[in-house]
């Protein structure tokens, strides 16, 4: 029996980018400006006001977090909440921002940008090594969203939102090669947006403006499991809680149809499938 409830009692305007990380659920609020820390546990709730829209956030090794948003990436301490520049990589193009973005089982940080005004092929997918050089990993893209390795971490799989598709590529020491296309979602109205992998090796994937997160088997395509929402704007869904057992779903506020629970962080429990432990950026 699923159970789905809202969590925690933050509101964010554009709930987005959820890590399970050392026992706490940290996801960004995007229209917000803010990164979010959430315990299940305790209940505690942490937020950094980052100043800018963020479209990521993922955990450092040597502790703190990093995050990439309006003008590029940055670190974050957790204690004094102090950004500190890394790179930008797109300060000419005031139309794009950083949008999702996840760590590599090797410790390298992806995240791509996303074209606010939808003109096709001006974004790209980055890469931060961990001795903080950028380079550009794939592109052109207009919307660039969720990421996730297979177990292993040959595979990457990535979504770029327009293109209603999962795209795969053979992953070794940052680079990508034979791409290909392993999952329509053409047949559905909704976008997909973030994703993740469970242990089975099949991906969840929210989907906006759908009110739903399905999770698919990349070897077939096929959808396997839908699970409906009380939101439209289901935006991205990360594995945690102690077994990694929970589904947790950030969300967003339509623009237009109001919901009582919309931008809240939502789990699903008794999925009966766990997650993976998410990575850390090595540098
Ligand atoms: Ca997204």
């Amino acid at each position: 029996m699923l159970e789905i409830s809202p969590v925690g009692t933050i509101h964010s305007q554009w709930g987005e980018g959820p890590v399970w990380w050392q026992g706490a659920l940290f996801f960004v609020d995007i229209e917000g400006h803010r990164v979010h820390r959430f315990d299940p546990a305790t209940g505690d709730q942490r937020t950094w006001d980052v100043g800018q829209r963020v479209g990521t956030v993922v955990p450092r090794e040597s502790g703190g977090l990093v995050i990439a948003g309006d003008h590029g990436l940055f670190f974050l301490d957790e204690e004094s909440g102090q950004l500190t520049a890394i790179a930008d990589p797109e300060p000419g193009l005031a139309d794009n921002r950083f949008n999702d973005g996840k760590c590599a089982p090797d410790g390298r940080f992806f995240a791509g940008t996303i074209s606010l005004t939808k003109k096709l092929g001006t974004a790209r997918l980055y890469r931060l090594d961990p001795d903080l050089s950028l380079h550009e990993a794939f592109g052109p893209v207009t919307n660039s969203n969720g990421l996730a390795w297979s177990a292993d971490g040959k595979i990457l799989f990535y979504i770029d939102t327009p293109r209603k598709e999962v795209l795969a590529f053979d992953y070794q020491d940052g680079h990508l090669s034979n791409i290909r296309s392993v999952i329509s979602t053409a047949h559905l109205e909704a976008s997909p947006d973030g994703m993740t992998i469970d242990e089975r090796g099949n991906l969840w994937i929210a989907f906006c403006h759908g009110a739903c997160v399905i999770c698919f088997d990349p070897q077939s395509g096929e959808e396997l499991q839908r699970v409906e929402l009380p939101c439209l704007e289901t935006t991205a869904c990360a594995f945690g809680g102690p077994d990694l057992a929970d589904l947790y779903v950030t969300t967003g506020v339509h623009k237009s149809v109001v919901e009582e629970d919309a931008g809240r962080l939502f789990v699903i429990r008794g999925l009966g499938v766990k997650g993976v432990p998410a990575y850390a950026f090595g540098g």
